[in-house]
This record gives C-alpha cells, sequence and structure tokens, in this order.
C-alpha cells in the first residue's frame, strides 16, 4: 500500500522532470550526482579510504574511477554505507545467472523507491483505471493491500506454469497487460497463436533478458499489442523504459549512462559499447560509473518529447564461450547475435559437451524448412571458423536456467566458462 501511495507523487515529479528542457534535466543530474559523491565519500568505507573528486557537473563524470562488479564482490560491505545499522538493510543475493552472485543491501525506502519506477512505466503505456496487469514471475509474492482493495490492478502468475494454464488465468482475471521475461511471453505468444480464440492484450512488457525482434514481432502479432522493453539491473532497479514511441529513455533522475569501449573511453551517439551506470538515489550501497556488462549506443532525442538519454540496440551481457578443438574460445555474445538475426529462431540454447560436440536447441517461430537448418549451420560456422560437430534439434521449449533467467549458452566443457544472462532487473 505504501509503495502504491509513493507511486503517485514520485509518477508527477517523473512527469515534470522529463517535460524539461535538456539543460535543465543535466542540471538537476549535476546536482544529485554532486550529493551522492559527497554522501559516498564521508559515509561509505570504500570511498571514504578512497575519495572520489568533488564533481558537480556531469560533463565530470568521466573523470572518476570505473567501478567493477569484481570489486563491490569481493568486498560487499565496504561499499555499504556506514549510515545503517545491522537489521536495517535487506540483503538481496544476485541469482549468479550473469556470473558469481552478488550480495546487495536496500532500504525501506529506496524498495519502494524501486517499486514506483516499476508502475510509472505501466502509466506511461497507457494502464488506467479499467486496466489489469498480469505479472508473470519466478516466485509471486502476495498480491497487496492495494489490489485487494480494488485500487490498483494487479494479477499474479507464475513462470513456472504451463502456456495453456497461464492464458486461461489472463482470461478469468481479465488482464489487458503483461508483464515477464520475453522467453516466456514469446511461449505464451505461441500458444496463444494456436488457440480457437486468440487472446488480445493492450500491452506487453518484456524485461529482465534480452529481446530479441524475432520475440518482439511473434508477441505483438499474437496478442495483436505493442510491446514495451524495460531495462533494470538488481543493483540499482528500473533504469529505462520503452515510451509508446518505441523509444528506450533512461530516468534522468534515477540514473546516468555512459557508453564506454572496453578501455573505458567515452563514445559518441550511436556508437554500440559498455553501459556504465551512476544511479542518483541510491544511498545504501552507492553505485557510482558501475560497469554493468550490457551494451548499447547512445540515440537521438525521442519525437515524443519526453527529455534525457535514450538508449538504443540495448543487448544483455554474456560471459560465455564456446572451445573450439585448437583451444581457441568464441565468445558466445558471437554465435549469439547470429541466430538472433534468423527469423525463424524464436528462442535458442547453445550447449556444448564434454567432447567439443554443440547441440543447438531451437524453439522455431514457425514451421522449420530445410532452408532454415542451412542457415543455422552456415551462419554458426561462419562464426566459429573451424571443425566442429554441430546438431540442431527443435524443441517446443527451453527451461529456464538460474534465477529463472534464460541462458542462451551452457558449457559443460573443462575450462569453459559457463555463464550467460539478459538486460534486465
Ligand atoms: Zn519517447
Amino acid at each position: 500500500m505504501r509503495s502504491f501511495l509513493h507511486s503517485i507523487p514520485a509518477a508527477l515529479y517523473k512527469k515534470i522532470i522529463l517535460g524539461k528542457p535538456e539543460h535543465e534535466i543535466r542540471s538537476l543530474q549535476g546536482r544529485m550526482l554532486a550529493r551522492i559523491i559527497q554522501y559516498a565519500n564521508s559515509k561509505v568505507p570504500h570511498y571514504r579510504a578512497n575519495p572520489l573528486r568533488d564533481i558537480r557537473h556531469i560533463d565530470g563524470l568521466g573523470q572518476l574511477p570505473i567501478t567493477h562488479k569484481e570489486a563491490m564482490r569481493a568486498e560487499p560491505m565496504s561499499f555499504v554505507s556506514a549510515e545503517f545499522g545491522q537489521g536495517e538493510l535487506a540483503r538481496i543475493l544476485t541469482s549468479g545467472s550473469t556470473g558469481e552472485p552478488m550480495a546487495l543491501y536496500y532500504s525501506k525506502e529506496e524498495a519502494v523507491y524501486s517499486y514506483s519506477l516499476g508502475h510509472f512505466h505501466f502509466l506511461e503505456n497507457g494502464f488506467g483505471p479499467l486496466d489489469t496487469l498480469m505479472h508473470i514471475k519466478i516466485a509471486p509474492g502476495h498480491i497487496g493491500l492495494a489490489r485487494k482493495w480494488g485500487l490498483y490492478r494487479f494479477a499474479l502468475g507464475s513462470t513456472e506454469m504451463r502456456e495453456g494454464e497461464l492464458l486461461q488465468l489472463i482470461r478469468s482475471c481479465g488482464a489487458t497487460m503483461a508483464d515477464s521475461y520475453p522467453s516466456k511471453l514469446a511461449l505464451l505468444a505461441v500458444r496463444n497463436a494456436s488457440e480457437s480464440r486468440p487472446l488480445r492484450l493492450r500491452c506487453a512488457f518484456s524485461h529482465s533478458e534480452t529481446l530479441t525482434p524475432a520475440m518482439r514481432r511473434c508477441i505483438e502479432t499474437s496478442f495483436q499489442c505493442p510491446v514495451r522493453n524495460l531495462y533494470g539491473l538488481n543493483e540499482m532497479g528500473w533504469v529505462g523504459w520503452e515510451c509508446p514511441n518505441g523509444s528506450m529513455h533512461v530516468h534522468p533522475d534515477s540514473a546516468i549512462v555512459e557508453i564506454v569501449d572496453d578501455e573505458g573511453n567515452a563514445l559518441p551517439l550511436g556508437k554500440k559499447g559498455n553501459i556504465i551506470i551512476t544511479s542518483l538515489w541510491r544511498h545504501s550501497m552507492p553505485f557510482i560509473r558501475y560497469w554493468t556488462g550490457d551494451t548499447a549506443s547512445l540515440g537521438e532525442k525521442c519525437g515524443c518529447g519526453r527529455g534525457g538519454q535514450v538508449l538504443e540496440n540495448l543487448e544483455g551481457r554474456c560471459n560465455d564461450y564456446i572451445t573450439l578443438p585448437s583451444g581457441r574460445l568464441v565468445p558466445g555474445i558471437t554465435l549469439i547475435r547470429c541466430l538472433k538475426a534468423i527469423p525463424s529462431v524464436l528462442q535458442f540454447q547453445i550447449i556444448q559437451q564434454k567432447d567439443l560436440h554443440v547441440d543447438v536447441v531451437i524453439v522455431p517461430s514457425g514451421a522449420m524448412g530445410d532452408a532454415d537448418y542451412v542457415q543455422i549451420a552456415d551462419g554458426m560456422n561462419a562464426v566459429l571458423q573451424e571443425q566442429l560437430q554441430i546438431s540442431i534439434k527443435t524443441a517446443d521449449r527451453i527451461r529456464p536456467g538460474a534465477g529463472g533467467k534464460h541462458r542462451y549458452i551452457l558449457s559443460k566443457c573443462p575450462g569453459g566458462p559457463a555463464q550467460s544472462g539478459g538486460a534486465g532487473s
């Protein structure tokens, strides 16, 4: 209930900020940045020992050191504010789907703010008093007082449920919108298309994994509605959301995004690179120039009139490799890009066995013909450039990995690193 009440002023405030001219947004970000730096230098052990330069404008952000996940994972408590006593912070452990699990700390106020950001995305995409939104989550919690009192119409479903069951649930509660992982929404869309009277939605929200063009097309066609992608991280909640024009806006009063090359040098507008984020609202565990592992480019201002940064070509992190007979490691992302570009491939998983044999499991977007198999094999051979035994098979579904996220690559190879994930919270 508290979260719901908080979301109304937070949404209004955000609307006001998004309508401000660019110089005012940047000036506000500069002031918020200065406050976060001052706070970190005085309250957070790591920054007390290594004080940050006093930056008062976002143009100076590049002078601060980049913070890598490994450093925070090794000594999480040195990044936690000394202002909070034991027991005052909620501790969550990331699933580790993108590497080793990491301990994160949130104050109660931060948890409420994070929740309100989620509501904002729905409101900005037309969620109204007559809508019901179906959250399809890994472990659905309680429905909450706001829902019980009819103030905010949400329904909960589990990713563990079969698609037929979920469609039935959506029908029975009259949900007009849904949000979940794109891999789950796509499977739901395939099942929906096979129904005698397919369900229609007003909007579908996708998050936590990379949304491929094939998935977007499949969901939009089946449910006859737009798909809006959301971008967030466990570390700092929601960062960006797609507006009705289809641009991914960054919350200007929550985060500053930088796009850098592998050496940390800033890249110009339109150039794809690594995403570094400075959170402007996380105090209990500040994230300053945090290397997310995700990639994107910064885009031009959106025609919808909302101000702040726009993200394009967003892609989740992938730390996986395929091992070749010569011992050479091929970054998994190159194979993932190759398969994502094939329209007949809705979902896929690449599994490398101990003997280096590679099984490619495909959930097709329609009937697969010989030409599709040839396209997949040719595409993979072009990337690998070395003889490797590849078997391609189709399946109805692919089971999600740790934390319920879809994993693109599983390596059972000795010495082969193993994790892959998606852009998301
Ligand atoms: Zn827009």
